[in-house]
């Protein structure tokens, strides 16, 4: 008979407090005060019968009993089980799911849908543009039919698994009403692309979403310096996204594992030091006369449907603008900045700066790409002033 463990989470009043504390609570009866890495990709088994046992149960995609014997490490490593716990804590979810980065983390999320027998997806655009390329060549055999947050009802078929959204998108930083696209999604699970809010911010289970997905490659490792991904469920489903998992091989790195569960405890400082930062450089943008348009939901006209201080806690450390000059004058930016670098990614503690149309919407179909005089910022830990000098050189370096 297979018993499945259940998962401790304590839940602070305070979530900063339960990022510091989650997945850990155990640690001083261990006599330890970090978690041990255990780096074994196999496990000794006490007995044929027992290691049969163990492997139906983490096949099946559940929790190891306390008896049973870990089998491999690709179907359970407790370092993991600790980074996902916290995450389920903080995203106020019943468990979550860990992957080696965000995209494996949707291709789970869209392998299931097709397993399911609903391949069927509405996406709202804009997405990450290796999610939207994803959909859009039907490379996992899902189909995708791409709506607005006011049509994903329309677009809704028999065969529909599963509708996917972000908010704030990436790289327009528009946001979206969860709860109304839940609404008009029926019995369809939404999942909501939280990278960019991060469990700080928004919690989008809160708002009727099912699926929550991060790349936590993002603010959750917070340094640049780590790849992973995660979704955080129900326990139906996130029983399905271990069993998709331990098929397909994309499991989180234990060392990659404690790097996240360390940076999830420095999160809520890290999110509101830039969030207030990214404010100052959005407000100081938006009166530049080479600067055309900001996107930055903390803006007058920026959160039209009001959704800042309702479903999102704040604004985000994430700013768009766009250039009067058009794309030469953003070729030409980037090129005279030394503080904020020049690449891809986000939520590190260094401002980066990217051209999405060029780089992470370089593969969208040219009608939905990114205008090309737009920029994406990343605000970091930097002190805002000399975050600001930087552009500002840049500003006046300009042709
Ligand atoms: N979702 C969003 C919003 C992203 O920005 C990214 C990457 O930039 C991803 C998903 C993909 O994550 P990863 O790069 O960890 O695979």
């Amino acid at each position: 008979m297979i018993t499945m463990r259940t998962e401790s989470m304590t839940r602070h009043a305070d979530p900063a407090t339960t990022a510091v504390h989650a997945a850990r609570e155990d640690l001083t009866a261990l006599g330890l005060h970090v978690p041990l890495i255990d780096l074994a990709t196999t496990y000794p088994m006490p007995t044929i019968e027992a290691g049969g046992t163990a492997y139906d149960t983490l096949g099946a995609g559940e929790r190891p009993d306390h008896e049973a014997t870990l089998v491999y490490q690709r179907l359970w490593n407790p370092g993991v089980d600790r980074f996902e716990r916290a995450v389920a804590a903080l995203e106020r979810a019943e468990s979550s799911v860990a992957f080696a980065s965000g995209m494996a983390a949707l291709t789970a999320v869209l392998l299931a849908a097709v397993a399911a027998g609903t391949p069927h997806v509405v996406a709202v655009r804009p997405l990450y543009g290796g999610s939207d390329h994803l959909l859009a060549t039907g490379l996992l055999g899902t189909t995708v039919t791409w709506a607005t947050p006011e049509t994903v009802g329309d677009a809704i078929r028999p065969d529909t698994g599963l509708v996917l959204l972000e908010t704030p998108a990436n790289p327009s930083l528009e946001l979206i009403d969860i709860a109304a696209v839940v609404a008009q999604a029926g019995d369809v699970p939404v999942a909501v692309d939280n990278t960019f809010a991060t469990p700080v911010l928004q919690q989008p289970v809160r708002h009727g979403a099912t699926l929550v997905l991060h790349s936590a490659t993002k603010f959750m490792g917070g340094h640049g310096d780590v790849m992973g991904g995660v979704v955080a469920a129900n326990h139906e489903w996130t029983a399905r996204l271990r069993q998709v998992r331990a098929i397909t091989g994309a499991v989180l790195h234990p060392l990659a594992a404690y790097e996240l569960h360390r940076g999830l405890q420095t999160i809520h400082v890290r999110v509101r030091a830039q969030q207030e930062s990214a404010a100052v450089v959005a407000a100081w943008l938006a009166k530049r006369c080479e600067v055309s348009r900001v996107h930055y939901p903390g803006l007058a006209g920026g959160d039209p449907r009001g959704l800042v201080g309702t479903q999102m806690a704040g604004p985000g450390a994430l700013v768009a603008f766009r250039f009067t000059g058009g794309y030469a004058a953003a070729a030409a930016f980037v090129e005279h900045l030394d503080l904020v670098t020049h690449a891809v990614s986000l939520g590190g503690v260094d401002s980066l700066i990217q051209h999405p149309a060029s780089l992470t919407h370089r593969l969208v179909v040219s009608e939905a790409r990114p205008d090309a005089d737009l920029l994406r910022l990343s605000v970091g830990l930097e002190g805002v002033d000399d975050v600001i000098a930087d552009l500002e050189k840049a500003f006046a370096n300009l042709p």
